[in-house]
C-alpha cells in the first residue's frame, strides 16, 4: 500500500513532456517553506493499492512520456515506490523522475540504492532551502542537484520544463502545479486583487 497525497493523469510542468504525477503522502523533513506543507502528515492523503495505481499508470501510458514522482517525501514509502517503479520499468517505456528531500549522498547510502536508481532517469535530491529559493529547471533551491541517470534526459531538457502550470478543473478548482506553483498562485492572487476560486 502506499499513501498518497494526489495524482495527476497529466502535466507539463513536472519534468519534460506530458507526464503524470504522483504526490505521495507523509513527510518528516517539514523544510521552511515548504510549497506542500499539506503532504506532510503521515494520518493525510488516502492509501492505495500499488497495483491498482500501477494499472491506472500503465492504462495512461500511450498519451505519456513519464512519471513524476514527488512529495511529501517518496523515500519515506520507500517499498511501496521501489515496488511501483520496478513494475513501471518492466513493463512500459515510461521515464520516471523523483524529487526527494534527502541529498544524493544519503540515497546512495541506502542498501536499495541500485534497485531505485536503476528505475530512474532523473533524480532531484536534497531539501528546499528558502534562503536560496531559486526557481527553475526543476529545483526550487539552488542547493537541490540534479542527477541524469541515464541518456534520455539533459539539462537543456529540464531548463525548458515550465516553472508552474496552473489548472483549472471542471468544477472550477484552481490547481498550481511545478516547482514554483505556489508562486504563479500568489502572483494570479495579486493579480486578480481577489483568491483563487473555492
Ligand atoms: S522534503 Fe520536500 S515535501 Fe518534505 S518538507 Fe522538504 S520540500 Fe516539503
Amino acid at each position: 500500500m502506499l499513501r498518497v497525497h494526489d495524482f495527476m493523469a497529466s502535466s507539463r510542468a513536472n519534468g519534460p513532456g506530458r507526464r503524470a504525477v504522483l504526490w505521495v503522502q507523509g513527510c518528516s523533513r517539514r523544510c521552511p517553506g515548504c510549497c506542500n506543507p499539506a503532504t506532510h502528515s503521515f494520518q493525510g492523503g488516502r492509501t492505495l493499492e500499488v497495483g491498482e495505481l500501477c494499472s491506472r499508470i500503465e492504462g495512461l501510458a500511450a498519451t505519456l512520456e513519464g512519471l513524476t514522482v514527488s512529495g511529501g517525501e517518496p523515500l519515506e514509502q520507500l517499498p511501496a515506490v521501489l515496488a511501483l517503479l520496478e513494475r513501471l520499468r518492466r513493463g512500459s517505456r515510461l521515464s520516471v523522475i523523483l524529487f526527494t528531500g534527502w541529498t544524493f549522498e544519503q540515497v546512495a547510502s541506502l542498501p536499495e540504492a541500485p534497485t531505485l536508481l536503476s528505475c530512474l532517469d532523473l533524480l532531484v535530491a536534497g531539501p528546499y532551502d528558502a534562503t536560496r529559493r531559486r526557481p527553475g529547471g526543476l529545483r526550487g533551491s539552488s542547493n537541490q542537484t540534479l542527477h541524469f541517470l541515464t541518456g534520455r534526459y539533459t539539462l537543456g531538457d529540464v531548463l525548458e520544463v515550465p516553472e508552474a502550470e496552473i489548472l483549472i478543473t471542471p468544477a472550477g478548482e484552481v490547481l498550481c502545479t511545478g516547482v514554483d506553483g505556489s508562486g504563479a498562485l500568489a502572483g494570479l492572487t495579486d493579480r486578480t486583487g481577489e483568491g483563487p476560486p473555492s
